[in-house]
C-alpha cells in the first residue's frame, strides 16, 4: 500500500492542457482566465460578485481591510480554525477574541458568541468570522441574527466548505459563501481544499461597494477606471487610491482553477461517499466518535475524536497512513498566548484537540484504501 495522505489535490490531463494553453497565450498574470474564474466561481457558489487572490490568507486581510478593521476593533473567532482565520484582524491592527466550540460540532458555539457579546457594551466588538469547520456550514442565519442584534459584520470563512450548505429556519437552501447572510467570504485553494491550484483564493460578495474596493485593494489600490479617477492626464494615467497590495492570482493559476471547478460537484459527492463509509464502519466502535454530520456538509476534512490520539497518529505513520490534527487551538500558539491567551480559557477547544485526527479524506481516496485505514484503526482500538 503507498502512503496515503489525509488530504491530496487531484490533477488531470485537462487540468494540465488548461494551463499549458495559458502559458503558451499573451498573458501571464491577469489576462481573460482572471474573470473567467470569477464568474464560474460566482455562479458555482451562488454569489453575485467573486475576487481572485492570491491565497485563502490575502482574502482574509482584504476583507478585513475593506470591512474597515483597524486599531482599537475587537473581532471574534473561532479557536478551533487555521491560524489565518485569526491573523487577518492582526495584520490590520485590531484585536482578536475567541469564543469557545461546540463540542460535537467542533464549530464556534454561537450561544458562547452571544454571552461574549453581551458582557460588553454594544459597539465593543466590530466583527464575527464564523468558519465552516471540517465543511460543515455554520448556521448563519442565526449567527447574521446576532451580528445585527449587536452590530457586527460577518466573514464567512468558508475554505473547507466550497458546495456546502444548511437548511434556515424558513426551509430554503442556503449555500456557504452565497453573500446571502454575511458581507463576505473567503475561499482557499491550497492543494488539499476542494479546488487546488497551489496557491490560490476567493472572495465571494452580494456587495457591489466591497466589490469594488477589494478589486482595488487586490493590486495596490490602484484603480484604472476612468469613471473612478479625480482626474485623467492621458491613456497611461491611473490612480493609487488607497494602500493595496499585490495579492493578484495569475491567469494560468485561474485556468487550473476553471478546469478543477468542473470535477467540483464530483469531488464533493465522493467526499460525502467517503463519509458515509467512515460512519458506517465507525458506528460499533464507542470509542471512535466522529464529529457530527448534516446532509449540507462539505466534508474537508473527516475527523475522529478517540482516547489516545497521539498513539492512534503514531500507529497508523507506521502503516504508512499520515492523518493530521486540525486544529492546535489558535490561542494555544505561542504567539497568541505572548499576547495574552491564558491556556484554559477555552475548555473545550482544548478538550476536542486533546482527542482530534483527521483520517485520510480526499475524491481519489479509493474503497480500498479506506477500508484499509478503517482496518488500521480497529487494530490500534482491539490493541487498547
Ligand atoms: C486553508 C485555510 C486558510 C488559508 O488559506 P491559504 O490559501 O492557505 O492562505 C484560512 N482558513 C482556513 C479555515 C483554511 O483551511
Amino acid at each position: 500500500m503507498s502512503p496515503i495522505p489525509y488530504g491530496r489535490q487531484h490533477i488531470t490531463a485537462a487540468d494540465i492542457a488548461a494551463v499549458t494553453e495559458t502559458l503558451q497565450s499573451d498573458f501571464l498574470t491577469q489576462g481573460p482566465k482572471v474573470a473567467e474564474f470569477e464568474q464560474k466561481f460566482a455562479a458555482y457558489i451562488g454569489a453575485r460578485y467573486a475576487v481572485a487572490v492570491a491565497n485563502g490568507t490575502a482574502a482574509l486581510h482584504l476583507c478585513a481591510l475593506a470591512l474597515g478593521v483597524q486599531p482599537g476593533q475587537r473581532v471574534i473567532t473561532s479557536p478551533i480554525t487555521f491560524a489565518a482565520s485569526a491573523n487577518c484582524v492582526l495584520y490590520c491592527g485590531g484585536e482578536v477574541h475567541f469564543a469557545d466550540i461546540d463540542p460535537a460540532t467542533a464549530l464556534i458555539d454561537l450561544q458562547q458568541v452571544r454571552q461574549l457579546l453581551e458582557r460588553h457594551p454594544r459597539g465593543y466588538f466590530h466583527g464575527l468570522i464564523p468558519v465552516d469547520f471540517a465543511g460543515l456550514p455554520v448556521n448563519l442565519e442565526e449567527a447574521r441574527q446576532l451580528a445585527d442584534e449587536f452590530g457586527l459584520w460577518l466573514i464567512e470563512d468558508s475554505c473547507h466548505s466550497p458546495g456546502g450548505s444548511f437548511t434556515d429556519s424558513q426551509g430554503r437552501e442556503q449555500r456557504c459563501g452565497s453573500g446571502q447572510l454575511a458581507e463576505l467570504a473567503i475561499f482557499s485553494f491550497h492543494p488539499v481544499k476542494h479546488i487546488a491550484t497551489g496557491e490560490g483564493g476567493m472572495i465571494t460578495t452580494n456587495s457591489e461597494a466591497l466589490y469594488q474596493d477589494l478589486l482595488k485593494l487586490r493590486t495596490h489600490g490602484i484603480t484604472k477606471d476612468p469613471a473612478q479617477m479625480q482626474r485623467h492626464d492621458g491613456g497611461w494615467y491611473m490612480e493609487m487610491q488607497e494602500l493595496g497590495y499585490n495579492y493578484r492570482m495569475p491567469d494560468m493559476l485561474c485556468a487550473l482553477g476553471i478546469s478543477q471547478l468542473e470535477r467540483a460537484e464530483a469531488g464533493l459527492a465522493r467526499r460525502r461517499q467517503l463519509a458515509a463509509r467512515y460512519d458506517a464502519a465507525f458506528a460499533p466502535l464507542p470509542s471512535v466518535r466522529p464529529l457530527a454530520g448534516a446532509a449540507g456538509h462539505a466534508y474537508h476534512l473527516y475527523v475522529i475524536q478517540v482516547p489516545d490520539r497521539k498513539g492512534l497518529y503514531d500507529f497508523l505513520r507506521e502503516k504508512q497512513i499520515f492523518a493530521q490534527v486540525h486544529y492546535i487551538p489558535v490561542p494555544a500558539m505561542p504567539y497568541y498566548q505572548q499576547l495574552g491567551w491564558q491556556p484554559g480559557t477555552f475548555p473545550r477547544a482544548e478538550a476536542y484537540y486533546a482527542h482530534c485526527l483527521s483520517i485520510p479524506m480526499f475524491p481519489t481516496l479509493t474503497d480500498e484504501q479506506q477500508d484499509y485505514v478503517v482496518a488500521c484503526i480497529q487494530e490500534f482500538i482491539r490493541q487498547q
